[in-house]
């Protein structure tokens, strides 16, 4: 241990003290000169004595603080190692501070290491490992099945309906579904199986032991917990999901082909709402024609492959037909005429629905002066989806349309309406509201769709710029032979006109079901009973023939 500076400094004092003082001692045996020096010499001792020691004292001291202060400075530097040798001196206290310091730095440095390390291979959101430690943990499960011979699965799963509820009820109702989800997916797994999430609505499973027949047992499971509804801010939401399953090694020998080949298999799932699929490498072929079809949906909306058929709404009380509904189909030219429920989910999926709107908006108007010409004013209604309604050029285009690009019309203004479903205007997307009034200040009006179907209250649409309610067909279709149906109808109906909505009845399909309707003082109906969809021309025929 190294001495202390009070004994280092202890031992310079006493040291020339002791000289001095036997010096004097020595004068003053030899001599009796005069007292008074002495005594003058004897006083100075002190002074002398503590101003060597002073002096000591501030060579020691510095030399102890200069080793602190470049101990200091090599923290500082970033030296977390760095630990000083303990002293017993006056220093010792600040030695053992910057022990203490340093001690105190290395730890909340490996915490925040640790942190940072869980956060790059961790979602934020709800705390599953991410892409990055899934594809390492594959990596690592697919070398020890390799040794031990044995197989591994790798599921994903896809929410259904999650876009929706993310655009329509808002983010924050989605990111409560995404945990509650990702919360459910924890339970049903064993810990030493992973739970990944992708990112978006997207979830993978890694399962280092399991073959083909577990994995499709646990996807059961999977889809099980998801039968339940999600509760969040009151809403109760029903939100299933698609998985794909691919299994080493038949299916792929390294991570990312197993990945990609659970995905064709999840798509596969999710196109035939069959819950699960299994690999198979014919649906690699059916991604592949998926791309196809998308490039030739393309083609379509550019050239003139997609035709409008229209649907007379017809009006009760005077028995007149009041509007039409457009209803878009392709003539494809391989594979015929194809209804929008074959192509619409593609169009939403890759963003070609907001070419293919503005197609079905422009033809319609189109269609509306010809009628007008003819000496028919109809009322046209578009359909639109809830992509539409985040566009926000979409009101500012549709001003376009109307204007006619700055042609000269001598017809009347056409008069358009929008139909959007309930789910597309759920609280929360101010977008949404604001296209709608915006479109509505443009003088379109608006309509909600299958209404029935989604989970929105009466009160809450009062509140958008809506003044008329379609009911969905499931529940005109079959009204005269099912009475909850019946009431259902007709409530929906009285609650309508109570806050002041016109009501659409669709699917009416035989006299008895509009004659109901009429009874039910229901405002329009439409359905193959009034008219079935027909091309424009067809169009003008059936109503000429109607006026007789
Ligand atoms: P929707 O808006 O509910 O349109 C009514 C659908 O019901 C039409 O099917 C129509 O043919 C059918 N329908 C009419 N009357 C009856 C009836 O009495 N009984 C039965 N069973 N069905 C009847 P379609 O044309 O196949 O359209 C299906 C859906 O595709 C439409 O449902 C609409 O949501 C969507 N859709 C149609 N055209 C467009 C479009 O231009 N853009 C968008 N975004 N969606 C469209
Ligand atoms: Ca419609
Ligand atoms: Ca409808």
């Amino acid at each position: 241990m190294t001495r202390s500076i009070g004994t280092r400094v202890a031992i310079v004092v006493a040291l020339p003290t002791l000289l001095l003082a036997l010096l004097l001692a020595a004068v003053a045996l030899q001599s009796e000169a005069r007292t008074a020096t002495l005594w003058l010499l004897a006083l100075s001792i002190p002074v002398i004595a503590a101003t060597i020691a002073w002096a000591a004292v501030r060579v020691m001291l510095g030399r102890e603080l200069a080793r602190v202060g470049s101990a200091l400075r090599e923290a500082a530097a970033g030296n977390r190692s760095l630990r000083l040798p303990e002293s017993t001196g006056v220093t010792a206290p600040l030695t053992r501070a910057f022990n203490e310091l340093q001690d105190r730095i290395e730890k909340s440095f490996s915490r925040a290491h640790d942190a940072l390390e869980f956060q790059a291979m961790h979602d934020a959101l709800t705390g599953l490992p991410n892409r990055t430690l899934l594809m390492d943990r594959l990596a690592q499960a697919i070398r020890t099945a390799q040794r031990g011979r044995h197989s591994l699965a790798l599921m994903l799963a896809d929410l259904d309906h999650f876009k929706e509820i993310n655009d329509t009820l808002g983010h924050p109702v989605g990111d409560a579904v995404l945990q509650q989800a990702a919360e459910r997916m924890r339970h049903v797994v064993r810990d030493s199986d992973t739970v990944a999430r992708l990112g978006g609505d997207e979830f993978a499973f890694l399962l280092p032991t399991a073959n083909d027949a577990q994995a499709r047992r646990i996807a059961i499971k999977l889809l099980r917990a998801f039968e339940a509804p999600f509760v969040v801010d009151g809403h109760s939401l029903t939100v299933g999901a698609s998985i794909g399953i691919s299994v080493f090694p038949q299916h792929g020998a390294d991570g990312s082909t197993l990945l990609r080949r659970a995905d064709v298999a999840m798509y596969e799932a999710k196109r035939g709402h069959r819950g699960q699929a299994l690999y198979e490498r014919e649906y690699d072929l059916h991604s592949a024609r998926q791309l196809a079809f998308r490039n030739e949906l393309r083609t379509a909306i550019a050239g003139n492959q997609l035709l409008l058929c229209f649907q007379p709404v017809l009006d009760l009380a005077s028995n007149e037909v009041s509007g039409v509904e457009a209803l878009v189909r392709w003539r494809h030219p391989r594979r015929g005429v194809l209804y929008p429920d074959d192509f619409i989910p593609l169009a939403e999926r890759t963003g070609l629905i907001r070419d293919l709107t503005l197609w079905v908006i422009s033809s319609a108007v189109e269609h509306c002066h010809a009628w007008s010409s003819l000496g028919l004013e109809l009322r046209v209604a578009v359909n639109l989806s809830a992509h539409n309604l985040h566009d926000a050029e979409l009101p500012r285009i549709v001003d376009r349309i109307l204007a006619g690009d700055g042609r000269e019309r001598s017809s009347a203004p056409v008069k358009l309406r929008f139909e959007i479903t309930e789910t597309a205007v759920m609280p929360g997307p101010s977008q949404a509201f604001e296209v709608l009034n915006r479109l509505s200040a443009q003088g379109v009006r608006i309509s909600i769709d299958d209404f029935g179907t989604g989970y929105s209250s009466l009160a809450y649409l009062k509140r958008l710029p809506v003044d008329e309610l379609k009911i969905d067909r499931s529940f005109v279709t079959s009204m005269v032979h099912d009475s909850d149906d019946a009431v259902i109808v007709r409530s929906t109906i009285d609650l309508a006109h109570n806050i002041g909505l016109r009501v659409v009845a669709e699917g009416v399909e035989d006299e008895a079901t509009r004659e109901l309707l009429a009874a039910m003082h229901c405002d329009a109906v439409q359905g193959y009973h009034i008219g079935r969809p027909m091309e424009a021309r067809e169009l003008v025929t059936w109503l000429r023939e109607r006026q007789g």
